[in-house]
């Protein structure tokens, strides 16, 4: 697919961090926390349901090893290259408040994995990707959750 942004950035391999035989992976260029990275197919497939029984074997191994990228990544680092020359206007803003971000420069300590399956479900960019996104110690006010908070008011079932 020509006019798939997924497709077209594994081709041109422009910011590709990784990449095996199923899968690339590249940091989000809207951040919500630093290191926030996606996994996606190099196949054009829109759900996840899609995944063949092979890819789905392959992305264990795949979110382990982007995982020790973020790791291992310096993302102020990271943050400071992309405002060299940012995407847009959108992703300048969502770049520098990486860098007063309280995780910028730890490790992670926590992870939320998701995926947006459908566009009720938030999905704009119809070529599978997941979010890989690090959590930090002290990120949020009200942790308890995850990614329950993605209908705001029902995410801590506790209180
Ligand atoms: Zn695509």
């Amino acid at each position: 697919m020509t006019s798939c942004i997924f497709c077209k950035i594994y081709k041109a391999k422009e910011g590709v961090i990784y990449e095996n035989k199923f899968f690339y992976a590249q940091f989000d260029a809207f951040p919500v926390s630093p290191g926030h990275a996606e996994v996606i197919p190099i196949r054009h497939v829109t759900s996840f349901l899609e995944l063949t029984e092979k890819e789905w074997m392959s992305l264990k191994s795949t979110i382990s090893k982007v995982i020790e990228i973020i790791e291992k990544t310096n993302l102020k680092e990271l943050y400071e290259k992309f405002l060299q020359d940012p995407l847009n206007e959108k992703s300048e803003q969502f770049c520098k408040k990486m860098l007063t971000h309280i995780g910028i420069e730890k490790k992670p300590d926590g992870y939320n994995i998701g995926v947006n399956e459908g566009e009720a479900a938030g999905r704009t960019i119809d070529h599978l990707h997941i979010h890989i996104i690090p959590r930090y110690s002290g990120d949020v006010k009200d942790y308890v959750g995850g990614i329950r908070h993605v209908i705001p008011g029902m995410g801590n079932y506790r209180k």
